[in-house]
C-alpha cells in the first residue's frame, strides 16, 4: 500500500473485489494454488468430498435456519436476501439456539472481507462459533489441514469481535458494497408484503444495520472455537477440536496474508517439507512447476 491507498493490484489480477475468508485459510495450505484456483476458475472442479459437503451444508441449514421464500432475482436482491437471513437467524437465536449459514462481513487491512460461519449457538447468552468440515474416512486430518480450519475460525471470530466493537459498522458496509447505487428488482420487493417484512427493514442499509445490531446486542462471544469433523457418508461426527482464540495469533495470520494482497510479496509455493501436497493439487505440473521432478521432485 502507498500513501493509505489500497493497493488494487492483486485483486484485480484475480478478478476479485474483495477477499473471502476461505482464501486466506487456503493461504496456509499452498498460497500459490489458492491463487491459481482464482486464476483459473474454468479449470477448478468440484470434487466428490466438494459435492457431499455442500449437500451436508444444505441439509443443516435447511434443519436449522426459518425456511423463507424469498427468490433474488439480481445481485442487490441476493446481498438484501443475504442480510435478512442473517438477521432473522441472529434474533431467532434464543428460541432456536442455534443458526447457520451466517455470511458475515467485515475487512482484513483496507480490503473487504467476507465468510460464511456454519454454526453460531447461544449458551448463557454467549455466542459460540462452529466450522464443520466433511471426511472421506473416520479419521481427522492432518496437522497442516487443521491449521486452515484454525485459521478460518479465528478470521470469523475477528470479524465478530469488528463488528461487535463498530470496527466494522453497517455503515462502512454499505460504503464498502456502494448499497446506495443497488436497485432490487421490483419483483424482489414485492415479496417484501407478502412475507410481511416490516417497513422500517425494506431497503439495504435498514436491513444492514438490523443485521449489524442483532450481532452487537448479544452479552459476549465465547474465546473458544470449535471445528466439527463429520463423515461425509453416514453423517456421524468424528471428532471436535476445540482451541482458544488469541489475538496474537490472528494478528500474526493478518500480517503474512496481507503480504500478498498488498503485493509486497509472490504467492509462496508450498516448502520442500511439504512438497507432498502438490501430488493433490491439479496444477502440478502444469500451471505450477516448482516441485516437478525435473525441478527436483524426488520419489
Ligand atoms: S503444485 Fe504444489 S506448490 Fe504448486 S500450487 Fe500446487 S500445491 Fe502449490
Amino acid at each position: 500500500m502507498v500513501g493509505g491507498l489500497i493497493n488494487l493490484s492483486v485483486l484485480s489480477k484475480l478478478k476479485m473485489y474483495g477477499i473471502r475468508v476461505t482464501d486466506i485459510a487456503s493461504q496456509y495450505w499452498c498460497e500459490k494454488q489458492m491463487e491459481l484456483r482464482h486464476l483459473y476458475v474454468e479449470k477448478v472442479k468440484r470434487t466428490e468430498e466438494m459435492k457431499s459437503g455442500e449437500m451436508l451444508h444444505q441439509e443443516l441449514e435447511e434443519e436449522a435456519n426459518i425456511e423463507i421464500e424469498l427468490e433474488p432475482k439480481g445481485y442487490a436482491d441476493y446481498i438484501y436476501k443475504t442480510l435478512y437471513m442473517g438477521y432473522l437467524g441472529m434474533t431467532n437465536l434464543p428460541n432456536n439456539k442455534h443458526t447457520r449459514e451466517v455470511q458475515v462481513y467485515g475487512s482484513l487491512g483496507a480490503f473487504r472481507l467476507s465468510g460464511k460461519i456454519d454454526e453460531i449457538r447461544l449458551k448463557d447468552n454467549e455466542l459460540y462459533i462452529y466450522e464443520d468440515k466433511t471426511r472421506q474416512k473416520d479419521e481427522l486430518p492432518n496437522d497442516s489441514q487443521k491449521r486452515t480450519h484454525i485459521v478460518q475460525l479465528l478470521i470469523y471470530r475477528k470479524m465478530i469481535d469488528d463488528i461487535r466493537s463498530g470496527a466494522y459498522s453497517a455503515e462502512r458496509f454499505t460504503r464498502d458494497y456502494s448499497t446506495k447505487s443497488l436497485r432490487m428488482t421490483p419483483e424482489f420487493v414485492r415479496q417484501f408484503e407478502v412475507l410481511g417484512i416490516d417497513g422500517g427493514m425494506q431497503t439495504i442499509d435498514s436491513i444492514a444495520d438490523k443485521f449489524f445490531d442483532s450481532i452487537s446486542s448479544v452479552k459476549g462471544v465465547s474465546d473458544t472455537l470449535q471445528v466439527r469433523y463429520i463423515n461425509q457418508f453416514n453423517r456421524k461426527e468424528i471428532g471436535t477440536y476445540k482451541f482458544t482464540y488469541d489475538e496474537k495469533e490472528v494478528q500474526n495470520v493478518s500480517d503474512f496474508v496481507l503480504k500478498y494482497w498488498t503485493g509486497a510479496r509472490e504467492a509462496l509455493p508450498v516448502p520442500s517439507e511439504e512438497k507432498w501436497k502438490c501430488r493433490y493439487c491439479s496444477f502440478f505440473g502444469k500451471e505450477c512447476k516448482v516441485w516437478w521432478p525435473q525441478n527436483g521432485l524426488q520419489g
